[in-house]
């Protein structure tokens, strides 16, 4: 049997018993996570599978091995291997200073046109959290990659570019609400009907998939009426249009609730709940951020632009017990293209000596196995992080919050493997 790529056909995703993954160890942390990760799966695929299938796994580079060995940050091979294979797992980057490139992240994901960062975020037994109940927040984040204030429309204060905006806001839009336009710099916020559907419709799918109860828009519309507010609505739309009777919006609600009373309105959500419709509501940002705190088992999908969703996701990461937990994924669900990656940096302090933890990236290869569909070896991993960490054998990270001995990263792979 030879190895080959994961292939995107009418049917969906086609997965080979032998697959080929490309991975980028990463820079700082990456090697000690990636050797420590790479293990770990390889027993799981063993456990779940025999030889039966397996993971042929092939680097490639970016970040500054990659500029070590080719004088660029992220060569062309790499982006075209990620094109080919469709999957990739990918380790920190460090963030080059100067030199062209923003983030080799972002370059990824617009290359690529990654609409979607996916981010589960769910209480792991044993680690340690800010919150009385963290085992109620178990929420799936659906951040918007391609748009937003994020699109890199942005001037500084004394350009030619600036005053040129500045100047047409003022004298061709009659903008009059320039607080002090001289010493002003500019942005653009790009929120567009496509961009929200694709992200939106990927959200419900997932939801329904998953049989999740809810999805909720989340959004500052009550501010942004036409950028926020047009996610909100074009959301909306879609899941009426699209998903008919297998969903209930809030705006239907309010619309029976306009003709018939309180009561009949709290009936039919009550009954599509029964019936197991998908609930699609919305909740403005700032409030989303206080009910995660104080009651966020009553999300379950959240649908989001870009900015929001940065700081959703950080937010929830640290109710559940921060980044060095928190996978992610980078996903273009048309073209089947998605890169799974930790959400952390690359920790440049505990590089090359063994310390870091590789839970992060090990939760980052649950999701490619269960994209994948190979969800026995996804949960054998996923139990082996849980016993492990509750029976806190665990890095130095968690390990001086609960007041425990650390393990070395190497360490915790064994027992993860032991677990196995
Ligand atoms: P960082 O995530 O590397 O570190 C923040 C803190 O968390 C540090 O105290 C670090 O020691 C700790 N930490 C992070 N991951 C850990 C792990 N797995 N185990 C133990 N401790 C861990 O963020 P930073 O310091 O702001 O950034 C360092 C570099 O990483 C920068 O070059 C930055 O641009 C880059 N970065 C890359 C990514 C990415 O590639 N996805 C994301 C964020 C930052």
């Amino acid at each position: 049997m030879t190895a080959t790529s994961v292939k995107m056909t009418e049917k969906g995703l086609q997965v080979p018993n032998e697959v080929i993954v490309p991975y980028i160890e990463g820079d700082g942390i990456g090697p000690d996570i990636w050797k420590a990760s790479k293990r770990v799966i390889t027993t799981a695929l063993k456990q779940a599978y025999g030889s039966e299938r397996t993971i042929a796994w092939q680097e490639i580079l970016a970040g500054e091995k990659a500029f070590n060995a080719t004088g660029e940050w992220l060569p062309t091979e790499t982006v075209t291997a990620i094109k080919e294979h469709l999957v990739a797992l990918k380790g920190p980057l460090t963030t080059p200073i100067g030199g062209g490139i923003r983030s080799l992240n972002v370059a990824l994901r617009q290359q690529l046109d990654l609409y979607v960062c996916l981010r589960p975020v769910t209480y792991m037994a044993g680690v340690p959290s800010p919150l009385k109940k963290p085992e109620n927040t178990d929420i799936v984040v659906f951040r918007e990659n391609t748009e937003d204030i994020y699109a890199g429309i942005e001037f500084d204060v004394n350009t030619p570019e600036n005053h040129k905006l500045r100047d047409f806001l003022i004298n061709e839009l009659a903008v009059k609400t320039i607080r002090f336009p001289d010493t002003a710099a500019f942005a653009v916020k790009p929120v567009s009907e496509e961009g929200s559907e694709r992200l939106i419709r990927a959200a419900i799918d997932y939801a329904l998939a998953h049989k999740r109860p809810s999805v909720t828009l989340i959004h500052k519309g009550n501010i942004m009426k036409f950028t926020e507010g047009g996610f909100k609505r074009w959301g909306y739309e879609l899941a009426e249009r699209e998903y008919g009777d297998v969903v209930f919006t809030w705006p239907q609600y309010e619309a029976i609730q306009a003709a018939e009373g309180f009561e009949a309105a709290e009936k039919a959500l009550s009954d599509a709940s029964s019936a197991g419709k998908l609930i699609v509501k919305d909740i403005i940002t700032d409030n989303f951020l206080q009910q995660i705190v104080l009651r966020p088992e009553q999300f379950d999908v959240v649908a989001t632009m870009n900015l929001n969703g940065d700081y959703v996701s950080d937010a929830l990461a640290a109710q559940v017990g921060g980044i060095g937990l928190s996978p992610g994924a980078n996903i273009n669900y048309l073209t089947g293209h998605a890169i799974f990656e930790a959400t952390h940096g690359t920790a440049p302090t505990f590089a090359n000596q063994d310390r870091a933890n590789p839970s992060a990236m090990l939760l980052s290869a649950v999701m490619l196995l269960e994209h994948l569909g190979w969800n026995e070896a996804a949960t054998l991993i996923l139990n082996a992080l849980e016993s492990t960490i509750s029976q806190q054998i665990v890095t130095e990270d968690l390990a001086q919050l609960i007041d425990v001995t650390a393990v070395s990263t190497s360490a915790f792979a064994d027992a993860l493997e032991a677990a196995i």
